[in-house]
């Protein structure tokens, strides 16, 4: 599974991926942050990837087992 990871330092601010996808990201202090939680699939995270004007949303593979 494809999991979202922002990079806090280079993040604008600019709200795009919370109103995009409120699901996985919301905003705080000023930044995005990513929801813990597996509705990841259900949020076009091509598209917003795409919206970021910094190109800060980077993503990693966790497997679907490591929930605990
Ligand atoms: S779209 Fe990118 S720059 Fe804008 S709030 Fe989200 S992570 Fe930050």
């Amino acid at each position: 599974m494809k999991v979202p990871v922002v990079d806090y330092i280079e993040c604008v601010g600019c709200e795009t991926c919370a109103i995009m996808c409120p699901e996985v990201f919301y905003m705080s202090h000023d930044k995005a942050w990513v929801r813990d939680h597996a509705a990841y699939e259900n949020c076009d995270l091509r598209r917003i990837w795409r919206s970021c004007p910094a190109r800060c949303i980077t993503f990693v593979d966790v497997p679907d087992d490591s929930c605990p």
